[in-house]
């Protein structure tokens, strides 16, 4: 999407209507329904960004030297603040993204809040020291410790500007670190709206800092110094984030696309499977990294499936921009907008057949109409490429072991979901699939979840978001060994002989001979040396 962060006059913008980078440095923050410029956001120089930066590793020394408690207490006002607010600003939200204040409610406050006070009241637990048994040593204290890393640079895409950079922000403050935050062109009111609910709830100065403007921006806060990297946002932009971090060694984590798969087994209860998918495939205009985009269906339910999603679509959707009880909003950006109807032209052109397109509104905002589809075919490029718009394909299987390697056979594996009644066989198609996330009967549901870990395999990205494991991946491990002088015989010490020899050989054996009888005996072997030591001899 940076591309769209060219030069552009104010007058070009506005022609545009989607939110641009002007000439005198500025992000014009706008509504993609109507076009009307919201703010006028100051870009921060790339040149500048190290200077953040180093500002932010000042304060982070203050914030964690605070007791947990007390960070727990400076986050909870935080979410405090969120939900004292939340009308305000879940209008904010809707205003500049396009989604409806329903979504902004339901897929962004609940989640950000929610994220907020778990982890911090998660982080004196999941970063306490941890032993580490050592079967070799147990005479040994042996243990790991986590301290913050320092500086975690988050970059967030423009589909869910709170809760995604949210779920980086939250569990890097708790574990103590400072964080520069960098939020998409597209989304950089929303970016200001974080930056004064912090500062409203009277969290730490300088602890949350935000860098604004395109790609560049982004592209200086990666090579800036910064101690970790949670980035979210498409494939491409993610591989040349790993890129230049790869020049200083600065750890990522890649939360990246996806073309998710959905499977309706003979078996499902088709009503549930129909709505699961409906939702998953068209909330938030389709704008979601794991919106279902492929949906696999059962030849012997493929008709009565196919027409009950059709169905429930006449039946509940709505895109009535005036009727507040409608589930649509617009598509956030021109380019996204043109995007997706570039892929539906293409399919239909080709021959795929609609089965459903709801009406959209007649004014030129920016609109994809929600469309159930089906007949796609390889040559479509629907078939393969992500799509990030609220367009349902369906495509018929004949045996789950088809499912399976239709839902594998892509680039992406973000999550995936199986419609079925039966539970084992659900759970063991969910082992077959090549995806970080699974649900049986029902999808998109955890990245709502603070304890469930969120990630893609392959070109979805690396590493894992959310749960405990976040609290330690934005922490340093440090593994401390104490010989507390309860083995005063070291065979490993100087001087070599033949008994410390023979005993390193019995050790191997004691404890990895695959008979017991030899082990039990080397055991006795090396036993009376562990007491009283080696002969002295060559
Ligand atoms: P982009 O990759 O275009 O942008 C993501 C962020 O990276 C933006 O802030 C962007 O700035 C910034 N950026 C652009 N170029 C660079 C660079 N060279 N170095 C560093 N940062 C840069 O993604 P979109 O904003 O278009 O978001 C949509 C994508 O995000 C989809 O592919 C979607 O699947 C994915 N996504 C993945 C999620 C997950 O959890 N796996 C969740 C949400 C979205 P700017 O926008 O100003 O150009």
């Amino acid at each position: 999407m940076s591309q769209a962060g060219t030069a552009q006059t104010e007058k070009g913008a506005a022609k545009r209507r989607c939110p641009v980078i002007t000439e005198d440095g500025f992000i014009l923050s706008m509504n993609p329904r109507t076009g009307e410029t919201l703010k006028k956001i100051p870009i921060t120089p790339a040149d500048d960004v190290k200077k953040v930066v180093a500002e932010a590793r000042e304060a982070q020394k203050r914030w964690a030297a605070l007791p947990f408690f007390e960070r727990e207490r400076a986050l909870k006002k935080v979410s405090q603040y969120f939900l004292d607010n939340m009308d305000t600003i879940a209008e904010e939200i809707a205003k500049e993204n396009g989604k409806t204040v329903y979504e902004a409610v339901l897929m962004e406050l609940l989640g950000a809040i929610d994220f907020i006070t778990w982890f911090a009241g998660r982080a004196k637990k999941a970063l306490k020291d941890r032993k580490v048994p050592l079967h070799l040593m147990p005479t040994a204290r042996s243990y790991l410790t986590y301290k913050p890393v320092g500086v975690v640079g988050v970059i967030a895409p423009w589909n869910y500007p709170l809760i995604t950079p949210i779920s980086d922000i939250a569990p890097a403050l708790a574990a103590g670190n400072a964080v520069v935050f960098k939020p998409s062109e597209f989304s950089s009111g929303v970016g200001q709206l974080i930056e004064r609910c912090f500062k409203e709830a009277g969290f730490p100065a300088g602890v949350l800092r935000a860098v604004y403007g395109g790609g560049d921006v982004g592209a200086a806060l990666v090579s800036s110094g910064v101690d970790h990297i949670g980035f979210t946002g498409s494939t491409a932009t993610g591989k040349k984030v790993m890129e230049t971090a790869a020049k200083t060694l600065t750890p990522v984590t890649l939360e990246l696309g996806g073309k998710d798969p959905a499977i309706v087994l003979m078996d499902a209860d088709l009503d549930e499977a129909a709505q699961g998918i409906l939702w998953g495939g068209f909330s938030n205009m389709g704008q979601t990294c794991a919106s279902v985009e492929r949906v696999y269906v059962h030849e012997g339910v493929y008709n009565k499936f196919r027409d009950k999603l059709v169905e429930q679509a006449k039946q509940h959707l709505n895109m009535d921009a005036a009727n507040p009880q409608s589930q649509f909003g617009s598509m956030n950006n021109e380019l996204q907008a043109a995007l997706v109807n570039n892929q539906l032209k293409d399919a239909e052109e080709k021959g795929a057949n609609v089965l459903f397109r709801l009406e959209t509104p007649k004014n030129d905002g920016f609109y994809v109409a929600p469309t159930i589809i089906d007949g796609v075919t390889e040559d479509m490029e629907l078939f393969a490429a992500e799509t990030f718009g609220p367009i349902i394909p369906l495509y018929p299987f004949s045996s789950a072991d088809e499912a399976i390697n239709k839902a594998n056979d892509s680039p992406y594996g973000l999550s995936a979901s199986i419609w079925t009644k039966n539970y084992n066989r659900g759970e063991m198609i969910a082992r077959s699939l090549h995806a970080g996330v699974v649900t049986i009967n029902d999808h998109m549901i955890t990245p709502g979840f603070a304890e469930a870990p969120w990630g893609g395999v392959k070109d979805s990205g690396i590493g894992r978001i959310k749960s405990e494991d976040a609290l330690r991946g934005f922490s340093e491990v440090k593994y401390i060994y104490h010989d507390r002088g309860m083995m005063p015989h070291k065979a490993w010490r100087y001087p070599y002989n033949k008994a410390k020899l023979a005993f390193l050989k019995d050790m191997a054996i004691a404890n990895n001979d695959m008979s017991f009888v030899n082990r039990a005996k080397a055991y006795m072997r090396v036993l009376p040396q562990f007491l009283f030591g080696f002969k002295k001899q060559d």
